[in-house]
């Protein structure tokens, strides 16, 4: 602590902050141009002048430590005056708001005017806007040279687009092209925009509507990195969002997704009122009359077929409350355990994985670990497209040193940061795990310590690694022995070291398996349940982690405890029978449906069709059915295709209620705007159902906040997260059992919640993938994301993001092109087993010959035509990562069928 007087008045401040940190601690505002908190300070504009008590002239406010005893003034006459002076220099570079805009229009513009530099003090530079970039216009002409823009795009985002061209009175600062924004490599992240005193940098949106009048803090709708933002609103639509300085996950950034992809709320095929579909027609309705009619159907085909023809599906989209309610709704209401959530097609292996391994089946660490480990193995992930805010965080920590080992069979862009790069052959990943495994056991660098005092079956798994050698495998999995041996010993011994991993490691035929090798891995080494360490699977959507957590898996209730283990809280709580017979999955649900087991399907925020694989199969099964209520913003393909009644949701920013994200962080989201048109959210849909199938009662929330009271008391590892504490705490993670708990930032500190306390190394051979190449399909597609789209496209598809990413392109490997004749641009052919599509051809690098990959997005592509009925063996997970397939080029351009 620091006792630090400041304009007469004693503070005691804590830390050693910076005189600029203390004052504005204590509530002291010192001016600053140069200044952001995101960025180390430089000093460089000097408009923070203040007066320290001995010193014979004045000094930079940012850049001078604050120290016990100091005495600081910060505002006197001669402080004014040098501060104006500094001002009208600056104020010399910036030609002023542009025409029509309000003379105070930006920070700059208010500090000018609070220090009486004029108007007419300002540039006379000519005005030339570059709006090339859907959401950022750049008016250079507004530019200081303070060079915020420059710093945070390097040092927040690792990206280097903003540069200083030029020299002295000559200096320009330009994007990397030279040339326009559009045409440079800016990943639209938004953070030059926020940061830029002037507006030389300005949201399109403001520019177009106006600044936001309100602005209310919530959760990103889109990944699982879980980044706070604050959603500005005027008129009762969102015209902006920008990121939270103090969130604890982003710390102040977001992505192009979190920042500016929020047209979707307002997109005028948004359906918010209920329909029936009646003889081929949507006919709007009444929600009295869509939930009678839901209610009524559903009771027929329950009397008629029994409660293992229903099945729901919750969603990932969907707050923890709505998927609560999801899951209570089938076993209460309809009697069956048949509900499952999109988790199924993403990270249930992970689950399985670090449930069976290590007694929790959920993210060891938190992001905030990045910056604690010395190494950090990134594997089967795309993290700066997927996850771009912790894709960020890694990039920053390798550039300041960390050891980097990427794992992919795509030169991602992580890549350059890497020491270590190994281009994994799809499918093959138990292979090289197990030679990462038998070179830390060869060369004697497992913590033996640890193993002794924590860990079981070291003697089964050295016996299984045994032959894994790295010259052994390099065949199977194309990784150079060498590269394989750099990367054991950087994870085994520059530690601490963590892993995250992504879909590129669960998405397999042996998916769980994959995940056990990493978890071995970690384990061998000693590298869990301190800082900077464990096994992070990178959740794909913003409540992923939640859906499954809250009870929309078949065999677990809320807090992911198993059906028996949880069934006597559940049903006192409930007051209801828990149903005892196992339920379906979302892919055993299929399979009901083309045998005709299943009767009704309940969709809440999961465009099926679109996403699942093998959509030839899926489509004919689902469109049997008797009746498919599709609950969503969009009529999605599953409700076009065969949806028989649609329920209109209201969005993230619509609803109140809790996200969890990846790293087991409960946080609030809060409704931003009202719910647009007749739209409710999902639970209060299911509520009414509940209510008119004689189950009122059961289902008595008048709010989120009660629902989540509810699931207070049916999950004791939550217990203590209270809506009060997340307002207060800005998220907790669990455990946190009371309300005194912390929360917990690193699981297995203190052992394992397994028998004896004791982790469990998995042994698991090498075993290829389900769908091999062979003759008539030569070459392995794999599909993924990118930065701009996210999953079906339901809500980036109505953005400006489909500007910057138009349609879903196939990549191909230069050979492969030139051997098939395939130019970039042009169309192709894709066809595996299982179906036909055609795509753009994307002739690239980043794939290796043999290799393609696909995004997903583009409901008129449907991918998902071509990739297989093959899932993991323990999860059902779908084999998204390995299609055999053959490509042909074609001579019609796409047409989008
Ligand atoms: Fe949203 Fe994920 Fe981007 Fe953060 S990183 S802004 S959570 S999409």
């Amino acid at each position: 602590m620091l006792r630090v007087t400041i304009d007469g008045t004693r503070h005691v401040v804590a830390g050693q902050p910076s005189i600029l940190d203390a004052a504005g601690s204590v509530g002291v505002e010192i001016p600053t141009v140069c200044h952001d908190p995101r960025l180390a300070p430089t000093g460089a504009c000097r408009v923070c002048l203040v007066h320290v008590d001995g010193s014979d002239r004045p000094v930079a406010a940012c850049t001078t430590p604050a120290t016990d005893g100091m005495v600081v003034v910060t505002e006197t006459p001669e402080l004014r005056r040098l501060r104006a002076d500094l001002l009208r220099m600056l104020a010399r570079e910036d030609a002023g708001p542009p025409a029509g805009s309000t003379p105070v229009d930006s920070a700059f513009d208010l500090l000018l005017h609070r220090h009486g530099v004029a108007s007419d003090e300002r540039s006379r530079h000519p005005r030339s806007v570059d709006v090339s970039h859907p959401y950022i216009a750049v008016d250079m002409d507004r530019c200081i040279l303070c060079f915020r823009c420059v710093r945070i795009c390097a040092d927040v985002q690792g990206q280097f687009t903003w540069r200083v061209w030029g020299r002295g009175a000559a200096t320009r600062i330009l994007p990397d092209s030279g040339t326009t924004l559009a045409e440079s490599s800016c990943v639209s992240c938004g953070a030059c925009v926020d940061t830029c005193p002037t507006t030389a940098l300005q949201d399109r949106t403001v520019r177009a509507t106006g600044p936001a009048t309100a602005w209310t803090r919530t959760v990103c709708p889109y990944c699982g990195v879980g980044c706070e933002l604050e959603v500005g609103t005027r008129d009762e639509r969102i015209v902006a969002a920008r990121p939270v300085l103090d969130a604890p996950v982003n710390k102040g950034h977001l992505c192009v997704k979190g920042r500016y992809a929020h047209a979707f709320v307002h997109a005028t095929d948004r359906v918010t009122s209920p329909m029936i579909r009646s003889r081929g027609h949507w006919e709007p309705v009444s929600w009295g009359e869509a939930i009678d009619h839901v209610a009524s159907e559903l009771r027929r085909i329950l009397d008629r077929h029994g409660p293992a023809s229903v099945g729901v599906l919750g969603s990932a989209r969907a707050t923890n409350e709505d998927n609560y309610v999801v899951q209570k709704f089938a076993r209460v209401v309809l009697g069956t355990n048949n509900v499952d959530s999109c988790a199924r097609v993403c990270h249930a292996p992970s689950a399985a994985a670090l449930g069976t391994m290590l007694g929790t089946g959920a993210s060891t660490n938190s992001f905030d670990d990045i910056e604690a480990a010395r190494t950090i193995l990134v594997f089967g992930a795309n993290v700066t497209e997927n996850h771009p805010v912790v894709g960020a965080r890694i990039a920053q920590a390798a550039m300041r040193g960390a050891g980097l080992v990427v794992v992919d069979p795509r030169a991602i862009d992580l890549v350059d940061h890497a020491d270590v790069y190994l281009r994994v052959r799809p499918g093959t990943n138990v292979a090289l795990l197990n030679a990462l495994a038998a070179v830390v056991l060869d060369e004697g660098l497992e913590d033996v310590e640890y193993l002794a005092r924590h860990v079981d079956g070291l003697d089964e798994l050295r016996a299984t690694v045994a032959g894994s050698t790295p010259e052994a495998v390099a065949p199977i999995c194309g990784v150079d022995p060498d590269d394989i041996r750099r990367a054991a010993r950087l994870y085994a011994t520059a530690k601490p070291a963590m892993s995250f991993h992504g879909l590129g490691i669960t998405e397999h035929r042996h998916g769980t398996d994959m995940v056990r090798c990493l978890v071995n891995l970690a384990l061998l080494t000693g590298n869990i349940g301190k800082p900077g360490t464990g096994v992070n699977p990178l959740r794909g959507q913003n409540n992923v982690q939640g859906a499954a957590h809250m009870g929309c898996e078949p065999h677990r209730l809320t807090g992911f405890v198993p059906l028996d283990e949880g069934r006597d809280r559940c049903e006192r709580v409930w007051g209801s029978p828990v149903p005892s017979a196992p339920g379906l999955d979302a892919v055993q649900m299929v399979d009901a449906a083309a045998r005709g087991d299943l009767h009704a399907l309940w969709v809440v925020g999961w465009d099926v069709l679109l996403t699942n694989p093998d959509t030839n199969r899926t489509r004919p099964a689902l469109a049997d059915l008797d009746l498919v209520v599709v609950q969503d913003l969009f009529l999605t393909e599953t409700a076009r295709d065969v949806g028989t009644v649609f329920i209109p949701a209201c969005s993230t920013y619509e609803r109140d209620g809790t996200f969890m994200n990846a790293e087991r962080r409960v946080q609030r989201v809060r409704a931003v705007i009202d719910p647009v048109g007749d739209s409710r959210p999902d639970w209060d849909a299911l509520r009414l159902a509940a209510g008119a199938m004689g189950h009122a009662a059961d289902f008595p929330y008048a709010s989120a906040a009660d629902i989540w009271e509810e699931i207070r008391r049916v999950w004791p590892v939550g217990a203590g997260i209270g809506y009060e504490r997340l307002d207060r705490e800005h998220g907790l993670q669990w455990p946190c059992p009371h309300d005194d708990h912390p929360g917990t930032t690193i699981l297995h500190a203190d052992g394992f919640a397994r028998p004896g306390g004791r982790a469990r190394l998995a042994s698991v051979p090498y075993r290829p993938p389900a769908d091999a190449p062979s003759e008539p399909y030569p070459l392995v597609l794999v599909t993924g994301r990118n930065l701009y789209a996210f999953n079906a496209g339901t809500m980036t598809g109505r953005t400006a993001n489909v500007t910057l990413r138009p349609t879903d392109t196939l990549e191909i490997s230069v050979d492969d092109a030139d051997r098939l004749g395939v130019v970039d641009g042009a169309a192709v052919r894709v066809t595996s087993r299982s179906g036909s599509i055609e795509l753009v051809a994307e002739v690239t690098d980043r794939v290796r010959p043999g290799e393609l990959f696909a995004t997903f997005n583009d409901a008129r592509r449907r991918v998902n035509r071509v990739t297989g009925p093959h899932g993991d063996e323990h999860t059902r997970t779908p084999e998204y990562k390995v299609t055999a397939v053959r490509v042909d080029a074609v001579r019609t351009s796409p047409t989008g069928a």
